[in-house]
């Protein structure tokens, strides 16, 4: 596999590369200065062929010491909640935008996205989900190409080329506010409730209730 070339979003999928040809691509990426700080280089986990694949920040404490995301407290989370969907983790894949710990857990510099979401946007080429779910704001404006807050995108489902994404809370982030972990179960509820109506097979189109076009981003 040469280097990353990586237009937008397209409608077809493209030619296959393996989840492993682009972790062996990574090596032992320095490409930002997280490297420098990380102990593990934390790649992404699940189902190569998932139908929902999510989509979070950046690795925390427990995820650069244990090499996976999302574990911990906020793995937990997820897992309890994917059964609102009737997900279970060995359904999804699971991968974020930063695969290197900001210290101290700090929002991602924009340097930092630029240099690393070349290898999420390989991970979602390699495995052309239907959906993308999309954990916090950092995820989102990053899929959807949009500075809206995740308040205003969440509860409904967004079409981007061939996905349908999902914007919702962050696990983590809805563990401290009990408003949010409501609405972060409402939205999985609706996608289980989405997934049931669009069998495997069916394609991925937003539904007609959630149809409504994304709201501008603000520059
Ligand atoms: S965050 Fe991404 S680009 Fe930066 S060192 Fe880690 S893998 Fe490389």
């Amino acid at each position: 596999m040469g280097v990353m070339h990586i237009p937008g979003h397209e409608n077809q999928r493209p030619r296959e590369v393996s989840l492993e040809e682009i972790r062996a691509v990574m090596g032992d990426c320095r490409l930002c200065e997280l490297a420098q700080t990380r102990t593990t280089l934390v790649y992404g986990v699940g189902n190569p062929r998932a139908r929902v694949m999510f989509i979070g920040e950046a690795p925390g404490k427990n995820e650069d010491l244990q090499g996976e995301p999302f574990v911990g407290r906020a793995g937990e989370n997820l897992n309890g909640i994917l059964s609102l969907a009737g997900l279970k983790r060995d359904d999804i894949y699971i991968a974020n935008v930063l695969k290197c710990r900001p210290p101290g857990n700090r929002n991602p510099k924009p340097e930092e996205v630029l240099a690393c979401s070349p290898f999420l946007r390989e991970q979602i080429r390699s495995i052309w989900p239907d959906i993308i779910v999309t954990l916090g704001n950092p995820a989102t404006h990053f899929v959807l190409k949009t500075e809206i807050g995740i308040t205003r995108l969440r509860g409904r489902f967004h079409q981007m080329g061939h996905f349908v994404v999902m914007p919702t809370f962050h696990p983590a982030a809805a563990l401290r506010n009990p408003a949010w972990q409501e609405l972060l179960e409402a939205d999985f509820r609706m996608l289980g409730d989405y997934l049931a109506r669009h069998p495997v097979g069916s394609g991925a189109q937003v539904p007609a209730e959630h149809s409504e076009a994304l709201p501008k981003a603000v520059e």
